[in-house]
């Protein structure tokens, strides 16, 4: 019976690091059994090693978000291993912040097949299952600056604003499934790596030294979402250091 299922399939992408693989730690260890995709394979294969080792459960497989097919093929092996799928942890994410003048065109692009259509290509790949199951679980995670916009966060915003605005509507149209968002504020992860613009690296390093949380932080508030009964939906969850302004 679904509504008292204690030990549920949880697909996470982006789980290779930060906020993904401290999500994926915590919720092996509360008896769940998770899933983990990201490109680097690698590190997904030895986070799943180390949790099976630790008494959890737990595998991985090679997942590029920003493809639709790699995404079902995710989704498909892990519904064949378990025969459903009670959560989608919809992590996968990147920030290369900049100035809208340095015209960094292929980064926008990059940011929205990450961070939007990854959501929505995770989105299309469990509906069906979680459909014909009648009950699923689908946690999308968002921003603070999916709130609020800020200098060298317009495109990085508007794909966060979207990830909220399209989580509101499948929650409205879905009346079988539970739709969370979680916004992290700043949250120590290899996120800022992938800022190429020096200065701004500089400064958003600095920010996250002054002020942040660890990712396990922002596990544990996923974890709380998933650990209410089904008919509890918790729809967001906004996560952010005490000294963050
Ligand atoms: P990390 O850089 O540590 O993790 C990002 C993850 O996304 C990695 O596992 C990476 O794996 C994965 N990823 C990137 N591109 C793809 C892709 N094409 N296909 C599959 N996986 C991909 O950063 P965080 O843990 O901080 O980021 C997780 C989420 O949290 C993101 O959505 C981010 O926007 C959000 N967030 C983070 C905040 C912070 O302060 N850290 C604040 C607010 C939101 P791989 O490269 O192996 O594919």
């Amino acid at each position: 019976e679904p509504s008292t299922r204690t030990s549920k399939v949880v697909l996470i992408t982006g789980a290779s690091s930060g906020i993904g693989e401290a999500t994926a730690r915590h919720l092996a260890t509360s008896g769940h059994r998770i899933v983990l995709g990201a490109r680097r394979t690698d590190r997904i294969a030895a986070i799943a090693r180390d949790i099976g080792q630790a008494g959890g459960q737990a595998h991985s497989r090679q997942l590029d978000v920003t493809d639709l097919d790699s995404v079902k093929a995710f989704v498909a092996a892990a519904d064949e291993r378990y025969g459903r799928v009670d959560v989608l942890v919809n992590n996968a994410g990147v920030m290369p912040l900049s100035f809208m003048a340095e015209l960094r065109i292929d980064e926008w692009n990059r940011m929205i097949d990450v961070n939007l259509r990854g959501v929505l290509n995770g989105i299309a790949a469990v509906l069906p299952i979680m459909a014909e199951q009648k009950s699923g679980h689908i946690i999308n995670v968002a921003s603070v600056s999916g709130h609020r916009v800020d200098p060298t966060a317009a495109v990085y915003s508007a794909t966060k604003f979207a990830v909220r605005a399209l989580s509101e509507g499948l929650r409205q149209e879905s009346r079988d499934l539970r739709v969370t968002v979680v916004s992290p504020g700043l949250t120590r992860t290899e996120l800022f790596d992938g800022i190429a613009n020096p200065e701004i690296k500089a400064g958003a390093r600095a920010m996250v030294d002054q002020a942040s949380i660890p990712a396990g932080a922002i596990a544990e508030a996923i974890g709380f979402a998933i650990s209410q009964p089904d008919g509890v939906d918790i729809n967001e969850l906004i996560v952010r250091p005490t000294a963050q302004g």
